[in-house]
């Protein structure tokens, strides 16, 4: 089937005719929803690059599994040049749309889905990878956008799954079937869930003996029956809602969380990857999570570029470009983003292959860049704030530009260096507060800290990796200790 394009998908989405809950009513029609749109057409961007002339070779790429060209969203990466290649699109995307592009989730749980099923069958005698390449090689054909629903409510964190009050606070197998199972629980935060034709669900933690019924991966269309959702607010997202788009800071693009409820769902045997194999929960959940952190390095970075243009062109506009202290500002920025965009080159180029095949990154630099991801835009956000200036947070609405008494007195007093029109300071400053303080730093600042686990998560991983006991032994080897 050939690729499709942004308007194909957006239109297999309007088949779709997913509902949600959004600001407090029952919505359908999303596709041309207010809110809702915009994080449409950055997934939609993911589908054009790979009919652009200019990034088609990158985007587009044959798979084994299926035997035919897909979009390298879906691709089962085959080399470690694979996964320098996913970071390379990512940023390609964080360029042209400024936030986050939804799609990588899903790209992420497959490559861990794949090899973790592998190794359940090498080691139980189970049936799953098969199971889960022909799934696939379906979602390759149909050129699918996925949600890799990972995190569970959680409930009291003090407590283990089966110590809940109550049991859906991990999502759980609640009912064994002869046509499948039963599951009932919630995944929260899900990027792009409205926008995306399958949920392949994972479980949130290393689960232990006795917590068979959490260790679940399995598949559902997102318009199974029992599946509803519940949109995620965003800083400053009403603006989307006003008549005057100056004001939004990302005319055209922007991200998507979702509360997603599964409410007593019925899943085919066929579409079931993991069903009570605790030993192997920890293995799928420290997978996905190493490749999330690794996409990180790309989209985030992507990002970055534009936040990084966007304060040099604050200060152009403002006449102090040539300022050295704006320099220096400018070149920490870059210096700061360059070295995340490192960091995701770096654990990718590093990748191994597994045991299934596909392609691992180096888990101790995935978390390594997260780490850094959790950091270094707060520091991009704090400089571009400090080159942006006071006016990022008081600047009077776009509507008053067009106002008979206030417009001309903004026009005079907000008018910076000769030349620059008053509306292009005005976007340009606007587009830096979305992604310091607006829409955007959800995707660009929460996510960062939050998305693909927390700093604790990383600090943990990069502590069972980091050979410490290695390295003493270098010392002692060096200096001839007993
Ligand atoms: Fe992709 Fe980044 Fe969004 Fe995750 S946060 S889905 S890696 S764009």
């Amino acid at each position: 089937m050939a690729l499709k394009t942004g308007d194909e998908y957006i239109q297999s989405l309007k088949e779709l005719d997913l509902k949600a809950h959004v600001m407090g009513q029952a919505a359908g029609g999303l596709t041309s929803h207010a809110l809702v749109e915009p994080s449409m057409r950055a997934v939609a961007q993911t589908y054009d690059c790979a009919h652009d002339p200019q990034s088609k070779d990158l985007f587009r790429v044959i798979s084994p599994l299926c035997n035919e060209e897909v979009n390298r969203f879906t691709h089962l990466h085959q080399s470690a040049q694979d996964l320098v290649n996913k970071v390379r699109m990512q940023r390609h995307c964080g360029n042209l749309t400024g936030c986050c592009f939804q799609r990588c989730v899903g790209m992420d749980a497959a490559n861990a889905v794949y090899s973790s099923t592998f190794d359940i069958d090498a080691a139980t005698g189970s049936a799953y990878h098969q199971r889960f390449k022909e799934y696939w090689a379906w979602v390759q054909k149909n050129d699918l956008v996925v949600d890799g629903a990972m995190t569970d409510p959680k409930g009291d964190r003090g407590k283990r799954p089966k110590d809940q009050t109550d049991p859906d606070m991990y999502l759980r197998i609640k009912e064994r079937r002869q046509d499948g199972v039963i599951i009932s629980g919630a995944k929260l935060h899900q990027t792009g869930m409205l926008n995306s034709h399958e949920i392949l669900i994972m479980p949130t933690i290393s689960l232990r003996p006795g917590e068979e019924a959490w260790a679940v991966c399995c598949a559902v269309p997102t318009t199974a029956p029992g599946v509803r959702y519940i949109y995620g607010r965003q800083t400053s997202d009403t603006r989307k809602l006003e008549s005057c788009r100056l004001d939004v800071g990302n005319p055209k693009f922007g991200g998507q969380e979702v509360l997603t409820v599964f409410e007593d769902v019925l899943v085919p045997w066929e579409r079931v990857f993991m069903a009570g194999e605790t030993a192997f929960s920890g293995t799928l959940v420290e997978r996905f999570a190493s490749y999330h952190r690794q996409s990180y390095g790309g989209c985030k970075v992507g990002v970055g570029d534009l936040l990084i243009g966007a304060a040099a062109l604050a200060a152009q506009m403002n006449g102090v470009a040539a300022a050295s202290h704006i320099r220096e500002k400018l070149v920490e920025m870059i210096h700061l983003n360059e070295t995340l965009y490192s960091c995701g080159l770096a654990c990718s180029a590093m990748g191994q292959p597994t045991a299934s095949g596909n392609y691992l990154v180096d888990m101790l630099l995935a978390n390594v860049c997260k780490l850094n991801v959790t950091r270094f835009p707060y520091e991009l956000a704090r400089l571009a704030t400090d080159i942006g200036g006071g006016l990022l947070g008081t600047m009077p609405a776009a509507a008053d530009l067009e106002d008979p008494v206030a417009g001309p007195y903004i026009r005079k007093y907000l008018k910076a260096a000769d030349g620059v029109a008053v509306e292009d300071r005005f976007k340009v400053l606007r587009f830096i507060e979305n992604l310091v303080a607006g829409a955007g730093s959800v995707a660009y600042l929460i996510e960062s800290m939050h998305g693909a686990g927390p700093p604790t998560a990383q600090r943990i991983m990069i502590g069972r990796q980091g050979d410490l006991e290695g390295k003493m032994q270098k010392v002692k080897s060096l200096l001839d200790l007993a």
